[in-house]
This record gives C-alpha cells, sequence and structure tokens, in this order.
C-alpha cells in the first residue's frame, strides 16, 4: 500500500484511501462551466494513485486533455465517525500540496454521460503528493498554494477561497465513512488548471511548507 510521509515524526503512514473535494473554489466551478455545489461534493482515488516528490507521471494512451490540478491536502490522524466540525481539526495530523491530475476528456465525456469519473480520476500516478507537514499552530486561512510549470505561474490560491473549509468536510465525510490514519482529503483546486504535455516539469507548493516536483512523461 501507498504511504505518506510525516516529515515530524520522520515516519511512512499507509494512506487507507484519498478522498477529494470537486468545485470547491468558486472561479475553478465558473471556469469549468459547473455550478457551486450546495454541499461538499466528494469523490476518492486508489492509494495506488500516489506517486512521490521526484517520480515521473506517464499519460495515459486514453487521453488527449491531460490537466493538472493543484490542492492542499490533509492528512488525517486518528480514526473517528460522526466528527464534529468544531473538534475535526484534532483529527487531523498534517497537511502537503498534492496534483489531482485529470483526464479532462474522458471526464467530460462521463460526466455528460452520467456516469462515474473513476477512470478519468483515479488511474495510477494521479495523485502526487509532497511530504506532509504538522498542522501545528498554523492558520488554516494563511494558506497559499502555487504551481509552476516548466518555470512559468500556472495556479496560484489561497485555502481562504476554498467554499467547505476542512473541518466542515471532516464532518461531511465522518457521517458516512469512517475516517482512518493516514487518509488524505484533497481540498480542491482554485482556478488555472490546463494542459500538460510529455517533457513538463511541474513545481507545486505549499507556500512555506511543503514542495513537490513531478515530471510528465
Ligand atoms: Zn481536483
Amino acid at each position: 500500500m501507498k504511504t505518506v510521509h510525516l516529515i515530524k515524526a520522520n515516519e511512512d503512514v499507509t494512506v487507507p484511501k484519498i478522498f477529494c473535494l470537486g468545485r470547491n473554489y468558486a472561479k475553478h466551478a465558473a471556469e469549468l462551466d459547473s455550478e457551486v455545489p450546495e454541499q461538499p461534493m466528494i469523490f476518492m482515488k486508489p492509494s495506488s494513485a500516489i506517486v512521490h516528490n521526484g517520480e515521473k507521471v506517464a499519460i495515459p494512451a486514453i487521453t488527449k486533455d491531460f490537466h493538472h490540478e493543484t490542492e492542499i491536502y490533509f492528512v488525517i490522524g486518528e480514526e473517528g465517525k460522526n466528527i464534529k466540525r468544531e473538534e475535526a481539526r484534532s483529527f487531523i495530523t498534517a497537511m502537503g500540496i498534492g496534483l489531482d491530475l485529470t483526464l479532462r476528456d474522458v471526464q467530460n465525456e462521463l460526466k455528460d454521460a452520467g456516469k462515474p469519473w473513476l477512470i478519468s480520476k483515479g488511474f495510477d500516478g494521479s495523485a502526487p503528493i509532497s511530504s506532509a507537514v504538522p498542522i501545528d499552530g498554523v492558520d488554516f486561512n494563511s494558506l497559499e498554494l502555487n504551481l509552476t510549470v516548466n518555470g512559468k505561474p500556472r495556479q496560484h490560491g489561497s485555502y481562504k477561497n476554498t467554499i467547505f473549509k476542512i473541518e466542515e468536510v471532516v464532518e461531511f465525510i465522518s457521517r458516512l465513512f469512517t475516517l482512518e490514519r493516514g487518509d488524505l482529503i484533497f481540498t480542491g483546486t482554485p482556478e488555472g488548471v490546463a494542459q500538460l504535455q510529455p517533457g513538463d516539469r511541474l513545481h507545486a507548493e505549499l507556500v512555506g511548507y511543503a514542495s513537490l516536483d513531478v515530471e510528465i512523461v
């Protein structure tokens, strides 16, 4: 099973599951012509989708529109069910920067047909993640993310612009799913998603805390 590296504990923790949020920044929902959801819109990637800093990701043959989405992610530190948002923070241990790589053309076909997104979002290599740093004392609303591709700015976002905050998302998910130690929650992408080509070098940052380098092949 794939793992996430917790820097403070110097520990590789198994990732049981990965939750992702769709349309959690209004400007990104608008760029995809999607409506802003009234409650958190969640989907999952299998743990096998993870790749780590410095690894390469191969574009699957079935797509002609391979997109980056840069996202802050949080790591669950202890098991919980029916967690209230007021206590949600105590179930989170760490945070990092990740990429929700997406087969946009495949996703749009599936969406239009009313079918699940899984193959457009859950393939091998679709979840590159940085190492995770502790959340101790961090004001989440101060978090900023950046992505450059071949050194050129592509995405910038501020956590404070997310529609659903992580505490509310933990409450929402844990009503139906037991959250387990090592689970990841990706918090959605800001605007600026765009196509990637073989040879592109991505550098994503959770500004001041973590970074991630990935090469597309
Ligand atoms: Zn995403």
